[in-house]
């Protein structure tokens, strides 16, 4: 259409400053190179038989129509047990749970459901930036409550500030991207009070809650005072290796989940049905699948640090999920973008700059992000290439 005739437009106000990551990006150069990519948080082991099957029939078998808005009762059923054995947390599967395109769906609903303009929304920092970004598009605005390494600690009165009479919800996700760290009773306590005491809403991403090594994970949705304000939000993306099956679930009041399902049903009326057949069956899979995955995990952790340690960096430890935040220290690269370019084209390993997880300005430039879920042959041949770099 020539210029002249075409009509002005303008984009929404929202989403002038939505773009799509530099994650995105390094993924991309990475697979134009033929590199290996712990970048991303996908994990490429291969998915359980028995899941897959469960899958494969489910489309034989023509279960290709709309499911119920909140999913198959028999997965709310399975999700309701495991959430009761797992979490310690009771929820009715006929009125509590909503499952949702991912729990990336379950945020975006719980978000519609819950914000609005103005509100102020407590987040931990390094975090998950994907939801801060998404909030900002509501109208809300971050209140960044800093975590610091080794152990990742949040300063008790950073936390108490964080919070006044416009604070309309806390997110705390534990295991936490990027850093690992899992949160204790006593920091969950300490939330849920503070978030009883200003009548906040506590969002819970749970989505690495079968990923720990040192700690235990604590729902915080199964402390007495925070068990009526959570909206726990999980899935299987990471426990089953189906990141792109795009399957997760909120679970919380029947009031929440009613308005959460009526936004999920206008803007996806329901997840992916063979898809959630296969969940089910993942689901019942047995603890053994859990145990030696986290062991696994555990081993690849410890292989990657070492890998890591190896060449001048410094890795902090996780305590869960599946990424480490390394330290190069200062001088070594410009930033942590042009940290993550060139390790990429030095040995073909694609890492993630440490900024974007970091929501205050200038915090991460010394940092990169590293993912090892990956097989082990894959993870190895990584730490191999990674030892190119110079100490
Ligand atoms: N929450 C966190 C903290 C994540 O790291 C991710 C993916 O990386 C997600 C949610 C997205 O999960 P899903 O695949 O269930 O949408």
């Amino acid at each position: 259409m020539n210029n002249n005739h075409r009509r002005q437009r303008s984009l929404a106000d929202r989403v002038q400053d939505v773009t799509t990551t530099d994650l995105r990006r390094l993924s991309a150069r990475c697979q134009e190179i033929g590199g290996i990519n712990l970048s991303q948080g996908v994990c490429d082991l291969p998915v359980p038989p028995e899941v897959k099957e469960a899958a494969h029939k489910a489309i034989d078998d023509d279960k290709a129509i709309y499911t119920n808005i909140a999913g198959l009762i028999e997965l709310r059923q399975a999700i309701a047990r495991k959430m009761k054995n797992f979490n310690g947390i009771t929820v009715d599967p006929q009125t509590d749970i909503a499952v949702t395109v991912g729990s990336t769906g379950a945020w975006a609903c719980v978000a519609m459901a819950l914000l609005n303009p103005g509100d102020e929304v407590v987040v931990f920092s390094p975090g998950y930036y994907y939801y801060l970004d998404a909030f900002k598009m509501l109208g809300a605005t971050a209140r960044i409550v800093d975590t610091t390494p080794p152990d990742w600690k949040y300063s008790k009165e950073e936390l108490a500030a964080a919070f006044n009479e416009k604070t309309r919800m806390v997110i705390v996700n534990t295991p936490t991207n990027p850093t690992g760290k899992v949160y204790s009773r006593d920091e969950l306590l300490e939330i849920a009070a503070l978030a009883k005491q200003y009548d906040a809403w506590i969002i819970a991403d749970e989505i690495y809650e079968y990923i720990t090594f040192e700690n235990d994970h604590v729902s915080i949705a199964s402390l007495p005072d925070a068990q009526d304000r959570t909206i726990t939000l999980s899935g299987p993306s990471k426990t089953y290796a189906v990141t792109g099956w795009r399957i997760g679930y909120a679970a919380g009041s029947a009031e929440v989940i009613d308005k959460v399902l009526a936004v999920n049903d206008l803007f996806y009326i329901c997840a992916p049905a063979p898809m959630q057949y296969g969940v089910l069956a993942a689901m019942n899979l047995p603890q053994s699948f859990l145990d030696q995955q986290r062991q696994e995990y555990r081993q690849k952790r410890d292989m990657l640090a070492d890998a890591l340690s190896a060449v001048g960096f410094v890795p902090h430890i996780p305590q869960g999920a599946f990424y480490i935040m390394a330290d190069f220290g200062p001088g070594r690269y410009r930033n942590s973008l042009d940290a993550a370019e060139s390790i990429l084209e030095q040995t073909g390993v694609a890492t993630v700059p440490g900024t974007p997880f970091c929501f205050k300005k200038g915090e991460g430039e010394t940092m990169l992000r590293i993912c090892f879920a990956k097989r082990f042959e894959v993870l190895e041949e990584a730490c191999r290439r990674l030892q190119q770099l110079e100490t």
